[in-house]
């Protein structure tokens, strides 16, 4: 069974087909600038790269062009797309309407449309998006919609509301809903499998540092609390995102820069976090290299980012009532053995260490809890693509 797996943004179309006999990646490629004069397509496959230059006016072009990357040429994977079983779409917000993924219908399109109020950044594209892979691929081969926020729809309402006044939560859908949910969950089993054990039998904080980032405590296989919130601004700092403010510091600034609204929320989306505290980058590796060669505000960033990491470590472990399994990933928590043991000093008490030479290591899954510590820490390289194509087969399957 091929399983074709699509993240649509407003302007890209990103995509991979996953062979789930084995789980290997068959193809992938992202179409970039869809709407934009300068499109292109660029397409791995049979060892091979490509990069076709191509008009994509809207997302219905670039989907004809997928197809016929990966049917004709040396990038050719299968002979016609009726080879394609199903296709599994990521979606950003699923709000309380979408708990669990399904089966794509017009009606859950236009749902998945109309909750782009609280995620205007990504549920129109996403719309637009299935409207054109069923324009392309027609009725025959089945879409589903796996959600961002699905994973933590186990939330209790103490740790989803916010204290606000009540209607604005019965009237506006106003809560915490979480992000990065496929990602969570996909490290979260593999942490599970990787310690033999069932996911009911573990207390888990996963951190997906990337550079959008979040935590979630997952407590016999359930979230029971992530970091951010309404939308994917809240919670700890990250590249360019502020992370959650004292909501005061929100309309000071409004009033100083007479920036409002959506606006605001834009600039604090790409000119706060790493960047704007450093003023050098929202790339963690420019920090790291700025901060050793004595750069004090990328060595003030790194500070602040392994203490908010560690409050919310912290609260979390008060949240469960204790901690098996600590497990990094994304961009950063993959890759930044720096960022690895920032966070982590000073989290014995918790029973949180970790082996330096260990942490330098890397892999799909590596171990660095150091000898004798009571919490296992690993490092699980996420792969939310394969996540998306498993649920996927699970809605088809049924
Ligand atoms: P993601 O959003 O998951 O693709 O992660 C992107 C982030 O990963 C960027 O901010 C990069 O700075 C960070 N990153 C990638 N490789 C490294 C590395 N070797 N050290 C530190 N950060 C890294």
């Amino acid at each position: 069974m091929k399983v074709l797996v699509i993240n649509c943004g407003s302007s890209s179309l990103k995509y991979q087909l996953i062979d789930m006999s084995d789980e290997s990646v068959i193809c992938k490629g992202n179409c970039e600038r869809i709407g934009i004069d300068g499109s292109f397509i660029t397409h791995k496959a049979n060892g091979g790269e490509w990069k076709v230059e191509t008009s994509f006016p809207t997302h219905v072009e670039a989907f004809t062009k997928v197809v016929e990357m990966m049917t004709e040429g040396e990038g050719a994977v299968i002979k016609d797309k009726s080879e394609i079983s199903a296709i599994g779409h990521r979606i950003v917000q699923g709000a309380e309407k979408f708990s669990e993924p399904c089966l794509v219908t017009d009606e859950v399109i236009q749902a998945i449309d109309d909750l782009s109020a609280l995620a205007p950044a990504h549920n129109k594209a996403h719309a637009m998006g299935l409207r054109s892979a069923k324009a392309v691929f027609g009725e025959e081969v089945p879409n589903v919609v796996v959600f961002d926020t699905a994973f933590h729809a186990t939330m209790p309402p103490k740790a989803y509301m916010y204290a606000v006044p009540y209607e604005f939560y019965e009237k506006y859908a106003i809560r915490r809903y979480g992000f990065h949910g496929t990602s969570h969950k996909y490290v979260s089993k593999v942490a599970a499998d990787y310690l033999g054990k069932k996911p009911e039998e573990l207390k888990i904080i996963t951190c997906h540092l990337g550079n959008g980032a979040s935590l979630a405590a997952v407590d016999g296989g359930k979230v029971v609390d992530t970091s951010m919130g309404l939308t994917p601004l809240g919670g700890f700092m990250m590249g360019s995102r502020s992370g959650d403010l004292d909501p005061s510091v929100v309309g000071y600034i409004s009033e100083i820069t007479g920036i409002k609204g959506n606006e605001l929320t834009d600039y604090l989306t790409k000119k706060a976090g790493f960047l704007g505290v450093s003023g050098i980058s929202s790339d963690c590796r420019d920090i790291e290299v700025a901060a050793k060669e004595g750069n004090e505000r990328a060595k003030l960033v790194l500070d602040m980012y392994f203490y908010q990491l560690q409050k919310f470590i912290g609260s979390y472990v008060a949240a469960m009532g204790g901690l098996d399994c600590v497990v990094f990933t994304a961009g950063i928590g993959e890759n930044s053995p720096t960022v690895r043991e920032g966070v982590c000093a000073g989290l014995g008490y918790f029973g949180i260490e970790i082996d330096k030479e260990a942490n330098k290591k890397r892999g799909d899954i590596v171990d660095i809890t150091a000898e004798g510590a009571k919490v296992k820490t690993l490092v699980i390289r996420t792969n939310e693509e394969l996540m998306i194509a498993r649920d996927t087969v699970a809605v088809v399957s049924k």
